[in-house]
């Protein structure tokens, strides 16, 4: 099978509020695009990765990240857009004519391990769309209008917290972009375009450790993780 991965990290990095841009912070002597990377190396099936990075950053990515890296794919780096969803778009854009599978998987999530993205390519080869997710540990309430009853409550355990790795048919994401585009439609991640098209997705099992590092206080966890599996493999 034929995997091509899509890596988007042109987000901005605000909510993180740190001096370095957010692919770029090292974490135990690594950047965080630089683990995510070495994560997707681990799966053999991958045979290029396109990693889409803010407008500017293209030198940075290749000296930082790519520089200090021994990974097998082909990869060739994009420039992002405005919102994750554009970023994804112009990674679409330049895919390769012949793979069976697209792996969309966020920059920022550097904790993915190899049974996750070999369970999410797996069932997206089999149905066409698969996303990794994890049932959702605190009560969620939507916000409602600004009317008297408040916050409504939605039923926990039907409730699921989408993370990435995501995987589709190549035919399948993009029509869901082109579907996208012709409908304004706007989506934090690619399953939802999907959806919004009307077609299913198979929901396969992620980990609450495969965080997506966003806050500054996710670089303390982080740093528990990384630490956390140094010492099992020394074991
Ligand atoms: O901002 P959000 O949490 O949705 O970001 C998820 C991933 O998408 C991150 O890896 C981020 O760098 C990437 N992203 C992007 N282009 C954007 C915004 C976010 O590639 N314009």
């Amino acid at each position: 099978m034929n995997v091509v991965a899509i890596v988007p990290a042109a987000g901005s990095g605000v909510r993180m509020q740190h001096a370095c841009k957010k692919p770029y912070i090292e974490l135990e002597g690594q950047t965080i695009l630089g683990h995510t990377l070495s994560a997707l190396n681990q799966f053999e099936s991958i045979s290029s990765i396109i990693i889409a990075v803010s407008p500017g950053d293209e030198p940075q990515c290749r000296q930082q990240v790519l520089s200090a890296l021994n990974v097998r794919p082909e990869i060739s780096i994009i420039t992002g857009g405005e919102r994750r969803q554009d970023s994804v778009a112009n990674a679409l854009a330049v895919l390769p004519a012949a793979c069976d599978v697209v792996l969309i998987h966020d920059g920022a999530r550097p904790f993915v391990t190899a049974e996750i993205i070999e369970g999410t390519v797996s069932a997206a080869f089999k149905y066409g769309a698969a996303t990794a997710a994890v049932p959702v540990k605190d009560t969620i309430m939507r916000l409602g209008s600004a009317d008297l009853t408040g916050p409504e409550p939605l039923e926990r355990d039907q409730l699921y917290a989408i993370q990435t790795p995501q995987a589709f048919h190549q035919d399948v994401i993009v029509a869901a972009h082109v579907h996208a585009r012709s409908t304004s439609a706007q989506a934090t991640d690619d399953a939802s375009l999907v959806r919004h098209m009307g077609l299913p997705v198979a929901i396969v099992s992620g980990s609450y450790e495969n965080i997506k590092i966003t806050t500054a206080g996710d670089l303390v966890y982080a740093a528990a993780i990384l630490k956390a599996r140094r010492a099992a493999t020394k074991r």
